[in-house]
């Protein structure tokens, strides 16, 4: 399943999210998330083996390719960064990189952050011009006494680093939009069916956690708009003590409930990684009679490298990279009247 085509409909089926041979237990609880009450552990999620990659969409190339640097016993932020430099560079992908679909203005414009095993965060925002933004957050993080650069600052920055400027919009995409121009007439979109990120969190032989978020954005955005994807707590967290967590989605719902912190916190708690996940998706189900509309999902991983992934809707998929498998699989959700 293509990524940009998801959520058409809902159904009543759930499915265990499947970790190598290992079945994560992950009962579908939407009293939990309606409640947004903190749940009693009760379902009991299995351990599965490290290093591991997990991350948001069918993304089988970029996890094997973070998985690849595992194996080769590299960090998890040398994982994060490879893995999610091959969605980047895949101009066929319209959500993420080159080829993303622009802004309502035909501006193709990146958002991307990662963060290490002792807590360092980089991101740029609304950068564009430049296709691994993943890159450029590294480098903002290592090279820079700050943690965001957006928008031009963000590219002349990247240029001083060496990376090459490009035009990111494709025929594709620029056909897109001229389509969604006929029709929209500048109204802004929101709806299910036009976010898909790259979060991505991995465990490597040491044991250290590493997460990365790159995205083009919500699709038409007004221009100027920055999701959750770059913003630490909300696209992304990582406690290399504790876990990390990630998101895709409609950014204003995880900014506004500061998700990923959220749930590395209920972990910390001593909560699983998939009810944290269900506990973040409550928060925001909670506050909003009009969830039908819009879609957000979360995956999650603790230090022992269980995982967890929910969202609001059907049709969410997460890919798992363990014991030499890579596997695409869809996790349990609230919404079960579609
Ligand atoms: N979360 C992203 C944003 O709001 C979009 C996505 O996940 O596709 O910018």
């Amino acid at each position: 399943m293509k990524r940009r085509k998801f959520i058409q409909n809902t159904s009543l089926s759930s499915f265990g999210i499947v970790a190598g041979a290992t079945v994560i237990g992950c009962k579908e609880n939407s009293d939990t998330a309606k409640t947004s009450s903190v749940p009693k552990e009760k379902d009991t999620v299995v351990k599965t083996t490290i290093p591991i990659v997990i991350a948001t969409w069918n993304v089988h190339d970029s996890t094997a390719k973070a998985w690849k640097v595992l194996e080769q016993g590299k960090s998890s932020l040398d994982a994060i960064e490879q893995g999610c430099m091959v969605e980047e560079a895949n101009a066929e992908g319209q959500s993420v990189g080159i080829g993303g679909l622009p802004d309502r203005d035909g501006n193709v414009t990146l958002d991307a952050c990662i963060m290490n095993k002792e807590g360092n965060y980089g991101a740029v925002v609304y950068m564009q011009n430049i296709k691994h933004a993943i890159s450029v957050a590294r480098k903002v993080m290592e090279d820079t006494p700050h943690v965001i650069l957006a928008g031009k600052g963000a590219e002349q920055f990247a240029v001083s680093k060496g990376f090459k400027k490009e035009n990111l919009l494709t025929d594709a995409s620029k056909k897109a939009w001229e389509k969604w121009k006929k029709t929209s007439q500048y109204k802004p979109v929101i709806n299910i069916e036009n976010h898909d990120t790259i979060g991505m969190l991995a465990i490597d032989k040491n044991g250290d956690i590493s997460g990365g978020c790159t995205t083009s954005g919500l699709s038409y955005k007004m221009a100027g708009r920055v999701g959750d994807s770059p913003i630490i707590g909300s696209g992304l967290f990582v406690d290399n003590e504790v876990g990390a967590a990630t998101a895709t989605g409609l950014g204003e719902e995880v900014l506004k409930t500061v998700g990923s912190f959220l749930i590395v916190e209920l972990m910390r708690q001593g909560m699983s990684p998939q009810k944290a996940c269900e506990e973040a998706i409550g928060r925001i189900v909670g506050k909003n009679q009009n969830y039908e509309h819009f879609q957000v999902g979360y995956i999650a991983i603790n230090k022992k490298g269980e995982t967890g992934a929910y969202s609001i809707h059907d049709g969410f998929y997460v890919t798992t990279y363990v014991n030499d498998k890579n596997e695409s699989t869809k996790p349990v959700f609230f919404n079960k009247k579609g």
